[in-house]
């Protein structure tokens, strides 16, 4: 299969060949045209390290958000800095011919940049937990146009502790918002499991387990 077959912009399709990256990976094929559908699902997907579960929720998200509106429209929240980092190059990559506005948001630096970039039109958040509860309570998080919600490596944030923080985010701060959740993880644990799906309630969630 290539990318070409499924339901992705051109200008995504060709940023991404720019890269040698023509066909989907095994994680990708099955999860991104649920992330693609007009018909909202959720998507929890497992495969190894390696698989290529980045662009599996960075495609669909990045292909349906709306450039001319300068509102946060997507929160990815991932466990460490360096991997907010990675994802935010994998995000600009495949925005090089969409003008997105992509902004990381980590602890140990700044805030008040951070904040100034949000503020100025972020449309893509990039987050580490403790720094984004910290400006959602700063009330710097809006979110009205949240559309998408990602969790990358949810089996790392159990590790370090963060499920106080997802629950916070997914249950509390978007309570009153039903944004479309890709999870990603090399294995999954029940005490996510249950965030998720107290947070997706009666909703479809399609899950995806290619770690075998
Ligand atoms: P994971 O999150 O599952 O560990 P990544 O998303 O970090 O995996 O991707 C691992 C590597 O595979 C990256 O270098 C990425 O550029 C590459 N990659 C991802 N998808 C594809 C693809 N469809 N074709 C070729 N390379 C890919
Ligand atoms: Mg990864």
């Amino acid at each position: 299969m290539l990318f070409t077959e499924m339901d992705i912009n051109p200008q995504i399709i060709q940023a991404l060949e720019e890269n040698q990256i023509m066909s989907p990976t095994e994680i990708q094929e099955k999860s991104i045209p649920h992330g693609l559908s007009m018909q909202k699902s959720h998507v929890i997907g497992q495969a190894k390290t390696g698989s290529g579960k980045t662009l599996a929720f960075a495609i669909p998200i990045i292909e349906k958000i709306n450039p001319n509106n300068r509102n946060i429209q997507a929160l990815v929240i991932v466990p460490t800095r360096e991997l907010c980092k990675q994802n935010a190059v994998v995000f600009r990559s495949i925005t090089k011919y969409k003008k997105i506005k992509i902004v990381e948001v980590y602890g140990g630096a700044s805030i008040r940049s951070q904040i100034e970039q949000i503020q100025s039109g972020g449309q893509v958040i990039i987050a580490t937990p403790g720094r984004l509860n910290d400006l959602i309570r700063r009330r710097i998080i809006k979110f009205k146009s949240v559309n998408f919600v990602a969790l990358d490596e949810a089996d790392r944030m159990l590790d370090m502790g963060f499920l106080p923080d997802i629950e916070f985010v997914l249950l509390d701060a978007m309570r009153n918002i039903s944004p479309r959740l890709f999870l990603f993880s090399a294995t999954l644990f029940d005490e996510i499991k249950k965030v998720i799906y107290k947070f997706t309630k009666k909703d479809v969630i399609h899950e995806i387990d290619v770690s075998k």
